[in-house]
Formats: structure tokens, C-alpha cells, sequence
């Protein structure tokens, strides 16, 4: 059986990749790994469903066990990718979907260098600020933080399958799903033709 093909969606916040990932799993048959943080909740998340809420103990005993495929520290917080729940699905044939960061995406892409990464990115730094602001979560203060998180974030796109921008959000997710089906259909006949006797 052909082995899924894993997918990162990475880019900055605000640029909609969240929102993009959601768009996806309408449509798509591609599983979307539920990571575990550090972070505390927020209004509207759901544990278990937007991420495994852990402490900072048991998120370090996990790297210890190297129960995670990723991780990386994201602000104050721990993010990361349990390892085997991705491998069991890649396993079994099914695709699967990461949203991390930019120093997650490059440690997955070493260990697994037929993984394919997408880079989302604005249409401009005025737009991301704009969405940023009008989104309402972050103070002006944290929000220059982001913008400048974005700007080195930008320097690791090169490093992607992919860059893409996020101009018009419906136009955005039928690029990515049109890519993701493009990539899953080539990695099939490749394997046809490794399998194939001569
Ligand atoms: P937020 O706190 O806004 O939900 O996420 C902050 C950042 O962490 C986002 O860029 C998100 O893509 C990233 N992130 C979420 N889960 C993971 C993960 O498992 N590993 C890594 N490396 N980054 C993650």
C-alpha cells in the first residue's frame, strides 16, 4: 500500500493558515495532527480538539520518551507534533496535515524529506498588521512582536515546497487543495512504478 503523504502548513500569524487548514478537512481526505502545547487555553478552544493542553513536566517527559516527531519553543511556550499517531496514519495510507512553525517544519523535513511544506504568506505587511488588528486578541505591543516574528519567518519560505500567498481566502484553499492532490497523485505513480516487475 502506498504510504500517506505528510503535509506542513506553516507562516505567519494572521495569515489565515488556521483558517485554511479548517477549509481543507471539508473537502479533503487528509487527517489534521492535533499538537500539544504549553500555552493556555483560550476562549473558544477546546481540549483535546485545538491542541493536548499539557503542563511543562509532562511535556518535557515526552521529548524524553521521544514520543514527539517536533517540537519547539514558540514564545514562552512549548509546541509539538506526538510522534506516533502521524506515523500510524502515514502507515496506514492516509495523508496527513501539520500547521507548526518554521523550526518544527525544518527538523520534520530532516528526518522525513519527502514530507511537503507549504509557506502561506500575505499579499502585504500592511494586510497582515490590518488582519493582526482587526482580529482584536493581541495589544499594539504584541502585535509589533508579531509582525517582526513574521519578518524572520518570511527568511525560512525559501526552505518550503511552496510559497503561497493567502490574497483571497476561498482562492487560497482551492490552490492548496488543487497542490495537495496534484502531490499525493504523483507520489501514487511513482510507487506504481517502484512496485512494478520488469
Ligand atoms: P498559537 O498559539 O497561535 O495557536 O500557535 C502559535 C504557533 O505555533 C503557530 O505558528 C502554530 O502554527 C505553531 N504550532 C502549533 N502547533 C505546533 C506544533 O506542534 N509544533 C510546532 N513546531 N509549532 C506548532
Amino acid at each position: 500500500m502506498t504510504k500517506g503523504v505528510l503535509f506542513i502548513m506553516s507562516g505567519p500569524s494572521g495569515t489565515g493558515k488556521g483558517t485554511i487548514c479548517q477549509e481543507l478537512l471539508k473537502t479533503e481526505d487528509i487527517y489534521l495532527s492535533i499538537s500539544s502545547t504549553t500555552r493556555e487555553i483560550r476562549k473558544g478552544e477546546v481540549d483535546g480538539v485545538t491542541y493536548n493542553y499539557t503542563s511543562v513536566e509532562e511535556f518535557e517527559k515526552m521529548i524524553e520518551n521521544s514520543q514527539m516527531l517536533e517540537y519547539a519553543k514558540y514564545g514562552e511556550n512549548y509546541y509539538g507534533t506526538p510522534r506516533k499517531t502521524v506515523e500510524d496514519k502515514l502507515n496506514a495510507g492516509k495523508n496527513v496535515l501539520l500547521e507548526i512553525e518554521a523550526q518544527g517544519a525544518m527538523q520534520v523535513k530532516k528526518l522525513i524529506p519527502d514530507a511537503v511544506l507549504i509557506f502561506i504568506i500575505p499579499p502585504s505587511m500592511a494586510e497582515l498588521k490590518k488582519r493582526l488588528t482587526d482580529r482584536g486578541r493581541e495589544d499594539e505591543d504584541q502585535i509589533r512582536q508579531r509582525l517582526d516574528t513574521a519578518k524572520w519567518e518570511f527568511t525560512q519560505a525559501p526552505m518550503y515546497t511552496k510559497v503561497m500567498v493567502n490574497d483571497d481566502l476561498m482562492r487560497c484553499v482551492g490552490e492548496v487543495s488543487d497542490f495537495i492532490k496534484s502531490k499525493t497523485e504523483e507520489r501514487q505513480a511513482l510507487d506504481i512504478l517502484l512496485n512494478e516487475q520488469y
